[in-house]
């Protein structure tokens, strides 16, 4: 346990998001004090690599002083202000005409969040009110995936796929449907290809979309690239099956863009990678690297124009947050904006990306690892108790967390999702910072095959 003064006052008062309450009482927090690049440090002055960039987020890195001068200089020359009933800003209205120059053509209209979860909801709102205008009123069910990740809030929170910010809550809410996740390693059956995998599903969405009634399914969600559910890279073809058949029944198609966006997969967005034409994207993080809370959503001319044209009928559109379009948050994502372009982090993420790829093919092979996947600068080792029949570890999650607790010890940030680690450094990271992060990956792995092989003592 650790017991500095803040740990205690933290562990009084603070309840943490994504955290078993006692555990956290139990262990205490790091606390974490400053940051450099791809480096953390905590108040006792020891070396993190941040292999997660915070949460597949702090793009380029730590302490980068352009966006604290953007900043700066926004708080100075007006701190804050709201675009309500026909006011504008500089920031946000550069903001958005870049995002709009950046995304795939058909999205023209942009709207300000501070954060993946409640750009989300917005998505949804977007959606109801659309439909709504085309008098389209019963069209609002959403159908997502298993393991999918989109938030926490009741509608987001809805969609996403994960027991642990379900279970307990009450959700989903019943206009969510979830699919199977596209994961061929777990959820391919035994001696079916990659490709007959992709059918099966893309068959899954039609029987769903008839079964619910077309006249109902407003929409499909997805991640172009599974992140918080563990890195999960869709099987082949699976992007251009899905839009098929949502096409074929009028199902719009959002691209939840929150971690693959702006360079993570070694693309600009997660849809350049996978050939999607999204009628909605959600985008944050990476905007700004984090430095300021912000996320956007991207929807298309055809819906705008849709909904704009019924705007005597319906009213006003009624939706909107004290810090939409924050000037100092859009602020900080054009500097880091002009930041990823300038350094050429979408190419360094496609090359330096290889490099860890190829660095952690190297594990494939080891008795413990079941799949090594991802895609650009994000990853996943996943760690099985049988690699040949790809049984889990019981209870799944009790090796993972040991690796996490463990990586620390090796100076190394990562997260586990149940038994898979993901790792997703800043993009401004470095071959040889790769090899270093691959060495304290490894001697973490050494630890967990020693526990592993002795019994797995409490
Ligand atoms: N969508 C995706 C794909 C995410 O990964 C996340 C957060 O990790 C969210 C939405 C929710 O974003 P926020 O935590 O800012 O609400």
């Amino acid at each position: 346990m650790r017991t500095n003064s803040l740990q205690s006052k933290d562990i009084a008062h603070q309840i943490h998001p994504a955290t078993n309450l006692r555990r956290h009482e139990r262990v205490g927090p790091i606390v974490i004090d400053r940051g450099s690049g791809i480096y953390v440090y905590d108040d006792e002055g020891r070396e993190y690599i941040e292999g997660l960039a915070g949460l597949w987020s702090v793009g380029v890195g730590f302490g980068e002083k352009r966006l604290v001068e953007a900043a700066t200089r926004q708080m100075a020359k007006l701190p804050y202000y709201h675009i309500f009933a026909h006011k504008t800003h500089e920031p946000s209205t550069l903001l958005a005409e870049k995002l709009v120059s950046m995304a795939p053509a058909n999205l023209k209209h942009v709207f300000f969040t501070s954060s993946g979860g409640e750009a989300n909801d917005s998505a949804i709102k977007f959606v109801w009110y659309y439909n709504n205008a085309l008098g389209r009123t019963d069209k609002k069910k959403f159908i997502a995936r298993q393991g999918a990740y989109h938030g926490i809030t009741i509608a987001a929170g809805s969609l996403t796929g994960l027991q642990a910010n379900q279970r307990g809550f009450d959700l989903p809410l019943p206009f969510a449907k979830h699919l199977t996740c596209p994961h061929y390693y777990r959820f391919g059956l035994p001696g079916e290809s990659e490709e007959a995998f992709t059918e099966r599903l893309a068959k899954e969405l039609e029987d769903l979309i008839l079964s619910e009634g077309p006249d109902t399914v407003a929409a499909f969600i997805g991640e172009p690239l599974m992140g918080a559910g563990g890195v999960i890279v869709p099987p082949v073809n699976y992007w251009q099956r899905i839009q098929e058949v949502c096409r074929k029944y009028d199902v719009l198609v959002i691209a939840d863009e929150v971690i693959n966006g702006f360079g993570r997969l070694g693309t600009l967005f997660g849809c350049d990678t996978f050939g999607i034409r999204p009628d909605i994207l959600v985008c944050s993080k990476q905007i700004t690297s984090s430095y300021q809370p912000l996320a956007a959503v991207l929807i298309s001319d055809e819906m705008y124009q849709a909904m704009a044209d019924q705007s005597d009928r319906l009213g006003t559109f009624g939706h909107g947050y004290t810090a939409s379009a924050h000037p100092v948050a859009t602020a900080v994502a054009l500097e880091n904006l002009a930041i990823i372009e300038e350094r050429n982090l979408v190419a360094n993420a496609a090359e330096v990306g290889a490099h860890l790829h190829a660095g952690l093919s190297r594990f494939a092979d080891h008795p413990l690892v079941g799949e090594v996947r991802g895609r650009g600068l994000i990853a996943a080792v996943e760690l099985v108790a049988d690699k040949a029949t790809k049984a889990r570890f019981d209870p799944v999650g009790k090796v993972g967390l040991k690796f996490f607790d463990r990586a620390h010890q090796h100076g190394l940030i990562i997260r586990n999702v149940g038994d898979s680690i993901a790792i997703c450094p800043p993009m401004i990271i470095t071959a040889a910072q790769v090899d270093e992060l691959l060495k304290r990956f490894k001697a973490t792995l050494d630890d967990i095959t020693d526990w592993v092989n002795a019994g797995m003592p409490e």
